[in-house]
């Protein structure tokens, strides 16, 4: 019996160093993600989700950049992480109401289609995160009016655009109307099985969820998924999403990040 596991365990031993990229292979890299674009550096002045946090995203050269998109009333798409703005409701006002507003950085929120239209000037990806609506058709709507806004700017590209929601609504809904797509799950809660089970290609968790499930890592590279982290600023922190072996940190410190990651960083 000993001498069977010993021949499983050399047998096993074999298989895992034949998996294992050769000396001198590319090793795993590893993607950044601006979070609400680099809205830390001068100038965007910490207006985040603004179009010059976009353009800084794009000025360092990131692989991706995350925004945030919520739908108006009367169905304008506006970029803005929170729901309310300056204390209305974005989903019960018009855009009316909004644009006149103004961000730290001195422009007015944008709409998605005057965000895209930075967008599209560079090949950093665009990390499309479409924000809970109160009813599952108004969130259904929003990623309908989303895809014919990337397809109005020539960006209805997997390559240039990934989607992100923490409804699980959207995601299965972005699974029909976005074949081919990467679409990854924020909320963290649901495993890879079950993920890929109802159409969703990915996951972005918040990054203690892969401390406590490093083997939720290799299961999705096993079913072929990507992995995100959100959102990882601290040191020891990025150092732990670049052990566990995440494809993406999505982060508010890009050049923290490129510091850590160095040659280990996957840029497009
Ligand atoms: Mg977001």
């Amino acid at each position: 019996m000993k001498r069977i596991l010993a021949a499983a365990a050399l047998f096993a031993a074999l298989l895992s160093s034949c998996n294992n990229a050769p000396k001198g292979a590319p090793e795993h890299k590893i993607a950044i993600t601006a979070h609400r674009g680099y809205w830390l550096s001068g100038e965007a002045n910490g207006a985040q989700n603004s179009i010059e946090s976009l353009k800084a995203a794009q000025a360092i050269d990131v692989w991706g950049s995350e925004f945030d998109v919520q739908l108006t009333a009367d169905d304008v798409m506006m970029v803005n992480h929170d729901e309310t703005r300056e204390g209305l409701l974005i989903w019960d006002n018009p855009w009316s109401e909004f644009e006149k507003m103004k961000l730290s950085d001195g422009e007015r929120p944008s709409t998605l289609d005057e965000y895209l239209s930075q967008g599209e000037k560079d090949k950093c990806v665009l990390v499309c995160e479409l924000k809970y609506q109160k009813t599952t058709e108004r969130g259904n709507l929003l990623a309908d009016l989303a895809v014919d806004a990337l397809k109005r700017h020539n960006l209805f590209d997997p390559s240039r655009v990934i989607f992100i929601s923490f409804s699980y609504e959207i995601c299965k809904h972005l699974a029909g109307l976005a074949p081919g797509f990467t679409i990854q799950y924020l909320s963290g809660d649901k495993d890879p099985d079950t993920l890929i089970a109802d159409g969703i290609n990915g996951m972005d968790y918040y990054f203690s969820v892969f401390t406590e499930h490093p083997e939720w890592v290799a299961r999705a590279h096993e079913l072929g998924m990507s992995v995100n982290a959100w959102t990882v600023d601290r040191a020891e922190d990025i150092q732990s999403m670049i052990d566990v072996g995440v494809d993406c940190i999505t982060t508010n410190y890009p050049l923290r990040t490129r510091e850590l990651l160095g040659a280990k960083e996957l840029r497009k």
